[in-house]
């Protein structure tokens, strides 16, 4: 199916079950209310004068209209193009420029970042035009700006209006472009997070995120009448497929506790909301459990839910399901090249593997683990992972060479990312390549030793990097967040891993920090982290 007919289908199959609450926003729509409200804005789009396999922007912080975005472009056959909340002026002019963007549509503002400003700055053109009839020069392919929320300035159009715009005319050719839609027409560009440099745009199609969204849902248990809480950012794959993707196929409703990830939010919401589930990366799951006021909120309704985007630690995961009730919960492994997931638990999985893998490969992909010459290494190994099958990306945005390097000829996607599989098929990502440590000849796995820290009654997140070395090529270096009210030594971190890992893994340098470098989807940049260092070092 194309994303298109799967939201026709949840509105056939549950009518006026409640699809989407934005808490935020004050916001409820039922299937059906979703579908009619996204196929006339998707009318409007057309009205505009844009094509099938146009490229439209959305900028902005999780929001019902960010998911009315996502559908109506979805039933237009328009490419959607996620652009990330954090972008400043020159990586919004870059990306827009790069996928040539004929409209944006765009939020007031998010954070400290005055979007309509920058909008305004970047193709000022477009503010005094009418909607649809002037190019802006910085922008060249730019025609029309759609603003959510409250009223634009002139020449743009409101969100809200743009239904109107649309005859009967209009009307007709969505329901033609809707008969002859394909599922492998690309229907989205995602940006992966950025957490090892620039964010890359994957191009996706209709059937890569939607079956990887069948999957996903499956897999986590979730069904009709579930209320899934995503606190996670809507422009990721994580809110994006995980979330709104996987509610659509299954019967279940999104929720959305707040604009940007907000612990508070997200307690009070899965309360309020009864929600049944809850997705997170660790350090989102992390900030909930820490929050000075968790106590005082009734999780009860909590059954399951997903952690992923970043290793999980497992005295975590073992927080969730004892402290959040979340027993069915899970974890996921992927990433927005291969929309997104690829390895999963199973709600059918002993707690033990759904706490401490990945669990297995999804259906219909193949997996291997390949040594640095592209030869499988034995089982219970560790590799680069390869993954191949239906939910490989299309390949990224006008960039066949970065294409070239990531999937080979064989369609084998190489993820830079290192695991084992055992000998019952679950798989343990041991780190990126990248993130890979090698002291004095030693090959050491930062994930261990941060695992191994986690069990520190002191620490709440700990992350370990290396450090160049004139002595061991590399040195450790353990950034260490402490809990609230804790204070400790180095030499107190260094003591409890003495005698209990092997000496060439304890950490050399280790610094107490308050908050590490991190995306907008939450993951840690490792690599801002080591620079940090470097300069501290000298
Ligand atoms: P960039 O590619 O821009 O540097 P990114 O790789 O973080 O950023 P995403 O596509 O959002 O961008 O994330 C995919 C990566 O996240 C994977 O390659 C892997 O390194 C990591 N990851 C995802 N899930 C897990 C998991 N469950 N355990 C460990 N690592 C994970
Ligand atoms: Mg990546």
């Amino acid at each position: 199916h194309t994303i298109g007919e799967a939201l026709a289908m949840a509105a056939r199959r549950w009518p006026d079950a409640e699809a989407l609450v934005s808490a935020h926003q004050g916001v409820r729509w039922t299937w059906s209310e979703l579908l009619a409200r996204a196929d006339a804005f998707a009318a409007g789009l057309l009205a505009l004068g844009l094509e099938p396999g146009d490229r439209v922007g959305v900028w902005g912080p999780n929001s019902a209209e960010w998911a009315l975005a996502q559908f109506a472009t979805a039933r237009a056959g328009l490419i959607q193009v996620n652009i990330n909340p954090a972008y400043r002026l020159s990586e919004l002019e870059y990306t827009l420029n790069k996928v040539g963007v004929r409209a944006l549509i765009c939020a007031e503002a998010f954070k400290t970042s005055d979007y309509v400003g920058m909008v305004e700055a970047l193709a000022p053109e477009i503010a005094v035009a009418r909607p649809g009839a002037l190019k802006a020069e910085r922008i060249p392919t730019l025609t029309t700006v759609i603003k959510m929320g409250a009223a634009p300035r002139s020449g743009w159009l409101a969100f809200a209006d743009a239904p109107a715009r649309a005859s009967g005319e209009d009307q007709a050719r969505l329901t033609e472009i809707g008969a002859r839609l394909d599922r492998n027409d690309p229907i989205n560009i995602q940006f992966t997070s950025g957490t090892t440099g620039l964010p890359k745009g994957a191009t996706l199609s209709h059937r890569n995120i939607l079956n990887n969204a069948q999957f996903v849902g499956a897999a986590m248990g979730l069904r009709a009448g579930d209320r899934l809480c995503i606190p996670v950012p809507l422009y990721h794959c994580f809110g994006m497929v995980m979330g709104n993707l996987a509610c659509t196929v299954h019967g279940a409703t999104m929720v959305y506790p707040s604009e940007g990830f907000d612990p508070l939010a997200v307690l009070s919401t899965v309360e309020k909301e009864r929600c049944t589930g809850l997705h997170g990366v660790p350090t989102m799951f992390i900030a909930e459990l820490e929050h000075p006021e968790f106590e005082r909120f009734d999780l009860s309704s909590l059954r399951t839910g997903i952690m992923a985007g970043s290793p999980c630690p497992i005295e975590v995961m073992r927080k969730v399901i004892d402290r959040m009730n979340m027993r069915e919960v899970g974890i996921a492994y992927g990433m927005t090249e291969t929309s997104p997931v690829s390895f999963q638990t199973s709600v059918d999985d002993p707690v033990e593997r759904r706490v401490s893998t990945v669990g297995r490969v999804q259906p219909h992909l193949e997996v291997k683990v390949v040594d640095a010459f592209g030869n499988p290494v034995p089982r219970g190994e560790p590799g680069e992972l390869c993954t191949r099958g239906y939910s490989v990306m299309l390949g990224y945005w006008d960039d066949p060479e970065k294409t070239a390097e990531a999937v080979d000829a064989e369609g084998w996607m190489h993820t830079g990312d290192l695991a084992v599989i055992d000998d019952e098929g679950y798989g343990n990502i041991v780190g990126r390549i990248k993130d890979m440590v090698i002291r004095g000849g030693e090959n050491v796995y930062p994930r261990e030793i941060e695992e191994f820290l986690f069990r520190h009654p002191k620490v709440e997140d700990v992350q370990v990097v290396g450090v160049p070395d004139p002595k061991f090529g590399e040195e450790l270096c353990a950034w260490v967040k402490l809990r609230a009210g804790e204070t400790a030594t180095q030499a107190e971190i260094v003591d409890f891993c003495r005698g209990q890992i092997a000496h060439y893994k304890v950490p050399r340098y280790v610094r107490f920090v308050e908050a590490f470098p991190m995306t907008v989807t939450g993951k840690i940049q490792k690599f801002e982290i080591r620079a940090a260092m470097i300069a501290e070092l000298g």
